[in-house]
């Protein structure tokens, strides 16, 4: 590990990372400037380390940084820093499976929307022991609707930013829970499916994979791009396109996708039950194999 000055060995409980130093969480102070904090001007990325092993870590990174570009917030550390720092939180933590987050914001600004001529991002990585889903969820299947509220749009907010500001998924996840469903799934603004409020959504029809395109203005979801693949691989055809409530409703089977579910059956949108499927427990299983 390298030597991060205010880390303290023996300190008991949860150690983040922040610009450069491993502290205990609760010393762990930014800023009440930070326009992350004022404006959810930041950006994030949530990783899994399985056994120690951080899962598509360089394909994280690379969103990350994506992100920051598309917003001009400058990054303050390399990406082998960053994946260093990454590291080192699991290792204070004494984690190997472990949800871990990285959370860039522009960092501390004067008064305003506009950002500082040269702003100092704030930069901080927590990570937490790995809370699987309960394991009834994989084999029964999750509970959804389809949320009134939609996907911010395109024109309003590149969706492959993966911004700390999600006011509109955030509405439409409590809409979900005020309908007891576990996920809400968000329409496009015309009305196209588009995803759910922390993960990606396929359908199965006919045998074939379904699944919103990029047009439809989603997050390019690691997971979904990485089960998209292996089921090529095992010979189930994908295709990406604009499907509507209807063609979910008239599905074979649902899922979701995202880091921390990996696949996860649906078993109900709104009024249309579900069940887990042939080829949804197949990517299930490659999914769980392409795990080193
Ligand atoms: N869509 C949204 C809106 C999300 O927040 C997430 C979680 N990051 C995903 C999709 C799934 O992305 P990933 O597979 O990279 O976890």
């Amino acid at each position: 590990m390298v030597f991060y000055p205010f880390y303290k060995e023996d300190a008991p409980g949860v150690h983040v990372y922040l610009n450069g130093r491993i502290v205990p969480e609760s010393e762990a102070m930014v800023p009440v400037s930070d326009r992350g904090l004022l404006y959810g001007d930041g950006v994030f990325e949530t990783m899994r380390s399985y056994g120690g092993e951080l899962f598509m870590a360089e394909r994280h990174m690379m969103r990350l940084w994506r992100s920051a570009g598309l917003l001009g917030i400058p990054v303050p550390v390399d990406e082998d820093s960053m994946m260093q720092a990454v590291l080192d939180t699991l290792e204070a933590n004494e984690l190997l499976d472990a949800t871990v987050r990285v959370t860039l914001t522009r960092g501390p600004g004067p008064r305003g929307l506009l950002p500082p001529p040269e702003p100092e991002p704030t930069l901080v990585i927590m990570a937490w022991p790995f809370a699987p889903y309960p394991r009834e969820l994989f084999m029964t299947g999750v509970e959804t609707i389809i949320a009134k509220t939609r996907r911010t749009p395109p024109a309003s907010l590149d969706p492959r930013i993966k911004s700390c500001n999600y006011l509109s998924n955030i509405n439409a996840k409590m809409e979900a829970q005020a309908a007891n469903a576990f996920e809400a799934l968000m329409l496009n603004h015309e009305g196209f499916l588009a995803e759910g409020t922390v993960c990606n959504l396929f359908l199965v029809r006919d045998g074939q994979l379904r699944t919103p395109s990029l047009a439809s203005g989603i997050l390019d979801g690691i997971t979904r791009e990485h089960v998209i693949s292996l089921a090529r691989g095992i010979g189930i055809t994908v295709v990406e396109g604009m499907y509507t409530p209807a063609d979910l409703y008239a599905a074979d089977e649902v899922f979701l996708t995202n880091t921390t579910m990996e696949v996860m059956p649906v078993s109900r949108v709104d009024d249309s039950p579900f069940k887990r499927g042939k080829v949804t427990e197949s990517l299930m299983e490659v999914y769980r194999e392409s795990i080193p």
